[in-house]
């Protein structure tokens, strides 16, 4: 006999949340949480929907990673710790061998994150997944996309283009395609290296639709222009095999392509050594790629200093 809605909410969702200032979770109409004195709360929502952000019959635990990745990762570039969660999950039906391994990949990596989900709500329907993460911030130590300065450097963690690299060969045999593919359903959210820069840096983003179009909201917000040096964009040394047999570098599917996941950050040059720093404490690769101008224009060098003309500058949803 099918699971009634009930007992699917009870076997696969409602689990005994180690504190984490929860005072009602899964169970009553609503869940009640109490952030801890001096706290801010980030609060963030994104919707993945099957063969709109990720392919249709994708493993249901890269769904469950992806869908907590891309919150904690939005959390992370405003410098907040994940902390709650609540899931609305819209299924065809309730297919229990999907929910399985759904729900454990979904309570392993809250654990990781030591983050307690603690609401949502299931329907069915068309396989639809939305998230809801709430982060804290310590009190003053937030870091938003409007506040990048001229003669502030540009950087990025990781490398860039690993998705976009991943979207193209999704039903092509190449090399370390298993790794691509990794990269793009089951991204890192840069956690903890967010917390920590936020002690001193003002100015961030997650790149989620692309290099191109998430620096062009750090300008437009900040009232200032960028160049990049485009050679200076870190790749992966499997993304530098992949340019290399397809006989150079896309410059314009690096730029534009999206899924990365991966923080653009501007620092004044005074903090460089303490994000650096920062940097090799967390074994993060940390990479500057251009520099904040004051002229209110996106600049995308080439080697010989010519511009790269952009197409489109990023993964548009209408
Ligand atoms: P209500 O009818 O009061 O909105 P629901 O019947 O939708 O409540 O849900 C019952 C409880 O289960 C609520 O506490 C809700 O937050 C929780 N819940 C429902 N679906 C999920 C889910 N997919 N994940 C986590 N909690 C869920
Ligand atoms: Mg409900």
């Amino acid at each position: 006999m099918p699971l009634s809605e009930f007992d699917l909410i009870e076997r696969y969702f409602a689990r005994q949340t180690p504190s984490q200032n929860v005072d009602i979770g899964i169970g009553d109409d609503c869940a009640v949480v109490t952030p801890p004195p001096g706290s801010s709360l980030a609060i963030t929502t994104d919707t993945l929907i099957e063969g709109v952000h990720f392919p249709v019959n994708t493993a249901p635990a890269d769904i469950a990673i992806k869908t907590l990745a891309v919150n904690f990762s939005d959390l992370a570039a405003m410098g907040a710790r994940p902390h709650w969660v609540t899931l609305s999950l819209t299924m065809p039906d309730n297919d229990e061998i999907w929910l399985d391994e759904f729900a454990a990949a979904l309570h392993d990596m809250l654990g990781q994150f030591e983050c307690a989900l603690v609401g949502g709500d299931t329907t069915r329907g068309p396989l639809s997944i939305t998230l809801q993460a709430i982060g804290l911030i310590k009190a003053g130590r937030v870091m938003r996309r409007d506040l990048a300065r001229p003669g502030d450097r540009i950087y990025v963690t990781g490398t860039i283009g690993d998705a976009a690299i991943a979207l193209a060969v999704l039903d092509r045999p190449v090399a370390e395609r298993d790794w691509f593919l990794q990269r793009l359903h089951r991204p890192s959210p840069r956690v903890g290296f967010g917390i920590d820069a936020a002690e001193f840096c003002v100015c961030a983003i997650d790149i989620s639709d692309g290099l191109a179009a998430d620096l062009a909201h750090v300008i437009q917000s900040s009232g200032v222009g960028a160049v990049v040096h485009l050679p200076q964009i870190p790749l992966s040394a499997q993304a530098k095999s992949y340019f290399d047999a397809a006989g150079g570098i896309d410059w314009q599917q690096l730029v534009t392509g999206g899924d990365d996941y991966e923080l653009l950050l501007t620092v004044p040059e005074r903090h460089e050594p303490a994000l650096l720093a920062l940097a090799d404490e967390h074994q993060m690769q940390v990479t500057c790629i251009g520099e904040v101008t004051s002229e209110a224009k996106m600049k995308l060098l080439l080697c010989d200093g010519t511009e790269l003309p952009l197409d489109h500058k990023g993964y548009r949803h209408f």
